[in-house]
């Protein structure tokens, strides 16, 4: 049985500010049979791109990127915000959406020099925490072999971002 994913999508208008309409994947994870099918639809994808590892940004990423290594039985690397590592890490900023900045890092060690690496995450908007993670990644030496993302917005032209730092495979399940 496969099910509809976009049934599984909360539109939530005017959040978190005004213009806005949040995309609310809760009720997809919190439906075994929706979260199953995204994970395994993500790995299917994967399975030609010969990769090492996954790496996710905070927060979101993680409850894409940890079952899909798991389902691949490979490891995970958490790109974090800024301050919260207590290893050594290379940091990348970047602008919100929203306005502002934000910081995102890697632990050293957590990536070989070309090992290969997906990126995933619940959502691409502007493709700004993505193009940092990538930048993470490069920095270790690692070479990304995909993006992988549940939800592209395709008005914030993310994808096209993303291509510009150069080509790349790409998987989205859903545009809005
Ligand atoms: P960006 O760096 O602009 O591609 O933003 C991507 C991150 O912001 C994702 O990790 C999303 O979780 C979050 N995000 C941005 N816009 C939205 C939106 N309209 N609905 C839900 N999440 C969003």
């Amino acid at each position: 049985m496969t099910v509809d994913l976009h049934n599984y999508v909360a539109t939530v208008e005017n959040f978190p500010e005004d213009g806005v309409s949040f995309r609310d994947l809760s009720p997809l994870m919190g439906n075994g049979v929706a979260y199953k099918q995204t994970i395994d639809a993500i790995a299917d994808f994967a399975k030609d791109l010969n990769i090492d590892l996954i790496a996710g940004p905070e927060s979101r990423g993680f409850i894409v990127g940890s079952p899909l290594a798991y389902a691949l039985n490979i490891g995970f690397v958490p790109a974090r915000k800024g301050g919260k590592l207590p290893r050594a890490a290379v940091s990348a900023s970047y602008s919100l959406e929203y306005g502002g900045e934000n910081v995102l890092e890697i632990h050293k060690d957590a990536i070989k020099p070309g090992q290969r690496v997906l990126i995933v995450d619940d959502l691409l908007a502007t493709g700004g925490t993505i193009n940092a993670t990538r930048e993470l990644i490069a920095e270790l030496g690692g070479v990304v072999a995909g993006v992988a993302f549940i939800i592209e917005l395709k008005d914030l032209q993310g994808r096209e971002k993303i291509m510009q730092a150069g080509d790349v495979p790409f998987l989205s399940l859903m545009t809005y």
